[in-house]
């Protein structure tokens, strides 16, 4: 048990308020794939924290090339014409490692910013290009986008938009994982009122649902055909996660805009990114008085940019893309022994490192809550996992070793147990 402080006044996003104020969990420490909590017990970072601790903890290497970037130039913005070095090496290095030639990079601070920065330049873009009225945005149900304005308003998890009054309008969701019914939608809709379809390659927050085969390249032809702009939201999967940098390399795929976050600095500091297709900048980059009123205080954060672009030469140098996909055969076979628990009913995955353990229909019947009494009776085993609706997600640092691997779904079996 974690000696962990009590009565906070630290609000925790998405928690029970009322039951977590007296019980939190403590973390630390951190160092590779291990985590420790206050009274120095250690867990296997079984989720890199929140999807995104790709090169694992405790890296020197980014936190002395954040702090000789601190003693250089700590921060200065880059509204108008201004600029700093680290802010132009990232946006050259991201852009070449894009999968479309040519493109932009436009920085933030995290993921649902970046969502609310693609949302707003597609609208833009169409009004540019002469067809104001192009403003509605599909996306996915259960689709995750987070929770800022549009990203709430585009995303498909319907508690998520509960209670939070009139949100943009001009959104509507398809079945998750049906090219169809996007096919449906745009002509129910008509093309030339929509902007945007936005798209995790692999479902993240929603429940952890890999794509049916042929259905990206799928929509992605549809959004095409229509002109619609395909956006392909890789904040999960970027950096390694499926084996490539942007995710939908896999799937042969050139979105017209990428959203980023999370794997791009490990965590280490707060960025997110957009990676725009030429053409989609072009009205904004070659026509005069014509700019982009969007962005904020720490775009093109310095230090955030030193630190991102010490993490990108770890994923190089330690080949940790290829790792991702040596890992992904052995994650699967693990997580796929626990089909056999009966408190099991389906095992998802099988792209890159990142799974799923959905729990049998008769115990979700008999307490929904019991994902979340799996995932502590599993921390009590010495690995964090995370619930997700009414499954089990994994998704460890690119570094693990197929013996951690191995321990993680151990420790699933073993709290299953402790379930009954
Ligand atoms: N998009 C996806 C697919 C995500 O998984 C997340 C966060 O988990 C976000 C957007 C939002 O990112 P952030 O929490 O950095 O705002």
């Amino acid at each position: 048990m974690s000696t962990a402080p009590r009565n906070t006044a630290l609000w925790h996003p998405f928690a029970d308020m009322s039951q977590v104020k007296n019980d939190q969990f403590c973390v630390s420490k951190a160092d590779g794939v291990w985590i420790y909590d206050q009274a120095g017990r250690r867990y296997l970072d079984g989720t890199a924290s929140l999807w995104y601790a790709n090169v694992g903890h405790g890296r020197t290497e980014i936190v002395e090339a954040a702090a000789a970037q601190m003693r250089e130039l700590e921060s200065y913005f880059v509204f108008n014409d201004f600029t700093n070095p680290p802010a132009e090496a990232l946006a050259d290095r991201l852009s070449q490692l894009a999968p479309m030639e040519g493109a932009k990079i436009f920085l933030t601070t995290g993921g649902g910013e970046s969502i609310d920065t693609a949302a707003k330049l597609a609208r833009q873009y169409w009004a540019q290009r002469g067809q104001p009225q192009r403003t509605h945005i599909l996306s996915r149900g259960n689709a995750y986008h987070g929770t800022n304005g549009m990203g709430t308003s585009i995303g498909g998890i319907e508690a998520n938009q509960s209670g939070f009054g009139q949100l943009v309008p001009e959104a509507s969701r398809v079945a998750h994982d049906d090219a169809e019914s996007l096919r449906e939608a745009i002509d129910r809709l008509g093309a030339d009122r929509v902007a945007a379809f936005f798209a995790e390659p692999v479902m993240g927050a929603g429940g952890l649902y890999p794509p049916e085969p042929g259905y990206l390249e799928a929509v992605a032809k549809i959004c095409a055909e229509h002109e619609i702009l395909f956006v392909a939201d890789s904040v999960i999967c970027g950096f390694g996660r499926v084996g490539s940098w942007f995710g939908v390399e896999r799937w042969g795929l050139q979105p017209d805009m990428i959203t980023f976050a999370k794997g791009v600095t490990s965590g280490y500091l707060p960025l997110g990114g957009v990676v725009i297709a030429e053409r989609v900048a072009e009205p904004f980059w070659n026509h005069p008085g014509r700019p982009f009123r969007h962005g904020a205080t720490y775009s093109g954060h310095p230090t955030v940019a030193a630190a991102a672009l010490a993490n990108i030469d770890i994923l190089e140098r330690e080949k940790l893309l290829p790792r991702a996909d040596e890992l992904e055969r052995p994650l699967h076979d693990a997580l796929r022994q626990l089909a056999d628990h009966p408190a099991v009913g389906e095992v998802r995955g099988g792209v890159g490192l990142l799974g799923a353990v959905e729990l049998a229909p008769d115990l979700l019947a008999a307490d929904p809550g019991a994902p979340t009494r799996a995932q502590l009776a599993i921390r009590d085993f010495g690995v964090i996992v995370r619930p997700l609706g009414k499954a089990l997600a994994v998704s460890p640092p690119l570094i693990i070793s197929e013996s951690e691997i191995e321990l993680i779904s151990k420790a699933m079996w073993e709290g299953l147990d402790a379930l009954a």
